[in-house]
Formats: structure tokens, sequence, C-alpha cells
């Protein structure tokens, strides 16, 4: 607003200024709306920054101040320095805040990282588990078939050949192939 108010009227609107008065405006020069820079004290009270005022009296005849017309009795107004500790203590904590907030938006992004690798292994692991009990079930597909092949074979065949497949190999896969699959 400081560079329209600069180019359209000549001068700061006082209910402009007056708009910008919570804690955090009271640190924003009228004229270039930013935080101080080396903010200088006129006789009527107001605060601007040097480069600010040194500007705004460059295009004026009478040195003004650019809020309330006061005429300034002095070129060179002292500088406000508890308005410039306090600018510089504001820029501080909130460069603090910056750096927390970067902090922690970091934290959240290796938290994340972390949770998606363990549910990759996750994943892993399970399809790993899954391709065991998908070979088990073949290979007890297998002996189903056979066994079904068996049956439809000759009455003599299939009972020699009975005695064959109950031998104690055949039934501890049968008995593990039953455990996995009530898994
Ligand atoms: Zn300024
Ligand atoms: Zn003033």
């Amino acid at each position: 607003m400081s560079q329209r108010a600069l180019k359209e009227n000549g001068s700061i609107h006082q209910t402009n200024y007056k708009m910008a008065s919570g804690s955090e405006a009271k640190l924003h020069c009228p004229v270039c709306c930013d935080i101080f820079k080396d903010p200088v004290l006129l006789s009527c009270s107001h605060s601007f920054c040097k480069v600010c005022l040194r500007r705004w009296w460059r295009r004026k005849e009478a040195l003004k101040c650019p809020v309330c017309k006061r005429i300034s009795g002095k070129k060179h107004p002292p500088c406000n320095l508890a308005l410039k500790n306090l600018c510089e203590a504001f820029l501080l904590e909130s460069d603090q805040f910056k750096k927390l907030h970067k902090f922690l938006e970091e934290e959240e992004k290796a938290r994340i990282a972390a949770v998606s690798a363990e549910e990759r292994w996750k994943r892993e692991v399970l399809k790993e588990k899954m391709d065991v009990l998908r070979r088990e079930i073949a290979a007890l597909s297998q002996i189903i078939r056979a066994t079904e092949e068996e049956l439809r074979a000759e009455d003599t065949f299939f009972l020699n050949n009975y005695k064959v497949l109950k031998s104690p190999n055949s039934l501890n896969l049968w008995a593990e192939g039953g455990t996995i699959l009530g898994v």
C-alpha cells in the first residue's frame, strides 16, 4: 500500500495506519509496510525506516511526517532504538519459528518414509509366505489328482498303489499341508 499511497496521494491515510494496529503491525513501517529497518523517531512520535523517510522527504518540500503531516524540526531524526530492538527480536523469533517448523516437517517426512519402508518389508514377508502356501497347495493338488487317477484305475491296481501312497513320507506331507491350510 505504501508505493500506491506514495504515487496517488503523496500521503499515508491515517485510517490505514490505524488499521494496522495489532501487536505485530506496530513493528511495520507505515510507508513500506515491512518490518522497520533502522527506524527513526519524529517529534510527533511517529516512526519510519530511515531510508523510507529519506525517500519521502526527497519528494516533498517540507520535512513533514508522512502520517500526521506535522513538520519535523530535525532533518536527521534520532534512531528509535527501542523499536529497532523490538523488530530485531521479532525477526529472530520468526526465524527460529521457521527453523522449528522446517525441522518438524523433516521429522514428519522421515517418519512417513520409515513407515512405508516397514510396510514394504511386511508386504514382502507376506508375499513370501503366500508363495510357500501356493507351492504347498500345488503339491497337495497334485497328490489329490494322482489319488483320483488311482481311484479311477482298476481296483487291484489302486489297492496295490494306495499302499505306496500311504507310506510315512506321504502321510507327513498330508499332515503338513493340513496344518498350513488350517492357518
Ligand atoms: Zn519503511
Ligand atoms: Zn507524525
